[in-house]
């Protein structure tokens, strides 16, 4: 990164270059897939150490396979700010999902150490090695880990091929004993604030390079089941019929239009199976998932409630039998109010309007919620596309996001109130 007169100057090229240069540690030479504790996360972990040092961190790996690259504070027995991202990916992945959160705020710390300048506080930045949870059958060991919310029973889940977490953790390096030592104490921890790609068009829409993040949705999910009557649809006059289809097609409707209705409800019907499946009967049975997110578990729950009896009322009207399923609930993870305001003056004093928006999608902070005050950056992405190669942002966000950053962190204050 040059340092030319303006702090900055350049960074965003060179945060672009740092997250595509760790894209080449692939399993696959076309497409980006890098899993957790693989050779590939190895590499690239080994890369992260390496900037992490050349911007005038200390660098190690942890128990749960995390980079922890830690700036000390102007004076010792100062408080951490924790910031950081996951460098593990999904299979045929974009690039900056995660890695930004990582290769970012390295380049401000590598502004700061040119300067010779400490804060008054601890940094320390961490790369994340199990957010998106495809390896194994867990997600967020590596965050967990830092809260000290890792459950050590997950060392025995197997991959795909047979292999023990714990083996996979011993052969990457790590010691899976030492993980419980990993959990940060409270009183020693600032804040957590996570850098990511937004992931969605809001920004895009907007106009604006980065946001502020209110909440990560909490999620409930549901498989739903709606029985009628299977038929000749020939012969089955339509006052008589008892069609799961067109009642689980009204319900569906009824969903989209409450989620439509409510500001931060996002509603998601992903997934339909019809029985029996045939052009010349009348469905007997529609099954069909349900994804319901909001900022808050209150309206998250008072959606849930509203759309379970608007669905029984339809099933009731049409004569059909109706089975809702609940699988699963995550709370919401609020951000701090004084983060949020803080960081919201960090974009105001880059001269860009200041945008509050939530996170459709989980991340790291949800985790590191249950230790500290959490807060996100959010950096505009190309199309609102991710999960994909076609995954992009501009040179010139990455910039600004910097700038914002390193001016979050000169101004940060650790009192939050
Ligand atoms: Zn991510």
């Amino acid at each position: 990164m040059s340092l030319a007169s303006e702090p900055l100057a350049g960074a965003g090229a060179w945060i672009k270059a740092m997250v595509d240069g760790w894209a080449g540690y692939s399993e696959d030479e076309e497409h980006l897939t890098r899993l957790f504790l693989s050779p590939q996360h190895k590499a690239c972990a080994q890369a992260v150490m390496s900037a992490m040092r050349a911007a005038g961190m200390t660098a190690r790996l942890d128990a749960i396979g995390n980079v922890v690259g830690r700036y000390e504070a102007a004076a010792p027995g100062a408080k951490t700010l924790i910031t950081g991202s996951h460098i593990d990916t999904v299979r045929d992945a974009g690039a900056y999902d995660g890695n930004l959160g990582v290769a970012l705020p390295i380049a401000c710390i590598a502004e700061l150490d040119a300067r010779g300048q400490r804060l008054p506080y601890a940094i320390e930045v961490i790369a994340f090695g199990d957010e998106e949870g495809v390896r194994f059958p867990t997600t967020l060991s590596g965050s967990r880990s830092i809260a000290g919310t890792f459950d050590p029973a997950v060392l025995s889940v197997t991959d795909a091929e047979g292999v023990r977490l714990r083996d996979a953790l011993t052969a990457f390096g790590c010691d899976p004993d030492a993980i419980a030592g990993e959990a940060r104490r409270r009183e020693t921890v600032a804040a957590f604030v996570e850098v990511h790609i937004e992931q969605g068009p809001v920004l895009e829409v907007e106009g604006l390079p980065v946001g502020t993040v209110t909440a990560i949705n909490g999620a409930s999910r549901f498989a739903i089941t709606v029985e009628g009557m299977a038929g000749h649809a020939g012969t089955v006059p339509m006052h008589l019929r008892r069609d799961a289809l067109a009642g689980a097609a009204e319900m569906i409707a009824a969903i989209e239009a409450r989620a439509a209705a409510e500001n931060g409800l996002v509603a998601t019907v992903g997934r339909l199976a019809v029985a029996p499946g045939a052009i010349n009967v009348i469905p007997g049975k529609a099954e069909f998932s349900l994804d319901i997110r909001a900022p808050e578990d209150l309206q998250r729950q008072a959606a849930v409630t509203v759309l379970e009896a608007t669905l029984a009322a339809i099933a009731r009207r049409r004569g059909l039998a109706l089975r809702v399923e609940r699988l699963y609930d995550e709370p919401a993870a609020a951000c701090h109010p004084g983060l949020m305001a803080q960081l919201d003056g960090a974009i105001a004093r880059q001269g860009l309007r200041p945008l509050r928006l939530p996170s459709g999608a989980g991340h790291d902070a949800m985790a590191l919620a249950a230790l500290c005050p959490i807060a996100m950056l959010f950096v505009r992405c190309g199309g609102g596309i991710s999960h994909n190669p076609l995954e992009s942002i501009t040179a010139e966000d990455a910039e600004v996001a910097a700038r914002v950053f390193l001016d979050f962190l000169e101004h940060f204050d650790p009192d939050l109130g």
